[in-house]
């Protein structure tokens, strides 16, 4: 009996670039990027409203070789929403396997538990101010380890509130990395970093480096 080869595993990728990490620990270092399509939330501060939709259909070969052309030994999956194409998983793997450094940008509305363990997972906290706080998923948070870290997107006093009474309530200080980021259009970011100052709060101010160096565009 002769079998049908198996199809290859496929993902719907919006870009793939070279830039500088922004965000999170790997702050800084050159990194390659892998920009998944599509996102079931729809934060009011969003800045990646051009990945809901599009995007091409691409094997996991493919994706590998793209992102081993460049010579990079960082590698970001990210998205819109990465975890919401379940084949991100494999992919996430083969890049480990390949030796390379992985991270993954996630909204925190997905089953994070299955992702491979040598992946840094940076997992957001959704604030009120997002208005897509109700999608975050506290479940997840028992899988966390200090390789990973959770973000915090703070746009407004109200929301840097919520947030010191959610890392309590979750009891989050010590799980991993806490990150507290200003929105970038809402929020100035000296204001956040004198309310961690006075309150002695033990989280990591980060800006969005990438924007600092070249504004809001994609690509970068
Ligand atoms: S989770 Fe991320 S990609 Fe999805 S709407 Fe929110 S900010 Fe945009």
């Amino acid at each position: 009996m002769i079998h049908a080869p198996e199809r290859p595993l496929r993902l719907r990728i919006n870009e793939i670039f070279h830039s500088l990490q922004g965000e999170a620990d790997a702050v800084g270092f050159p990194t390659v990027f892998v920009r998944l399509t599509g996102c079931p939330l729809r934060c009011g501060y969003c800045d990646t409203e051009y990945a809901f939709h599009a995007g091409d259909w691409r094997d996991l070969d493919a994706i590998l070789r793209d992102v081993q052309a460049y010579g990079t030994r960082h590698v970001c999956v990210t998205g819109g929403e990465p975890l919401a194409q379940p084949n991100c998983l494999h992919l996430l793997t083969r890049l480990c396997d390949a030796g390379l450094a992985v991270s993954l940008e996630t909204s925190g509305a997905m089953d994070i538990r299955d992702v491979d363990a040598r992946v840094s997972r940076v997992v957001d906290v959704k604030t009120p101010g997002s208005n897509e706080a109700a999608r975050n998923r506290v479940e997840n948070f028992q899988f966390l380890t200090p390789h990973d870290q959770l973000k915090f997107v703070i746009c407004s006093r109200e929301d840097y509130d919520w947030s010191k009474a959610y890392i309590h309530a979750q009891a989050l200080s010590g799980r991993c990395q806490v990150l507290f980021s200003p929105s970038y259009t809402q929020l100035p970011p000296r204001d956040l970093a004198e309310w961690i100052l006075a309150d002695r709060l033990p989280v990591r101010f980060q800006l969005q480096l990438h924007k600092v160096l070249w504004g809001d565009v994609p690509g970068r």
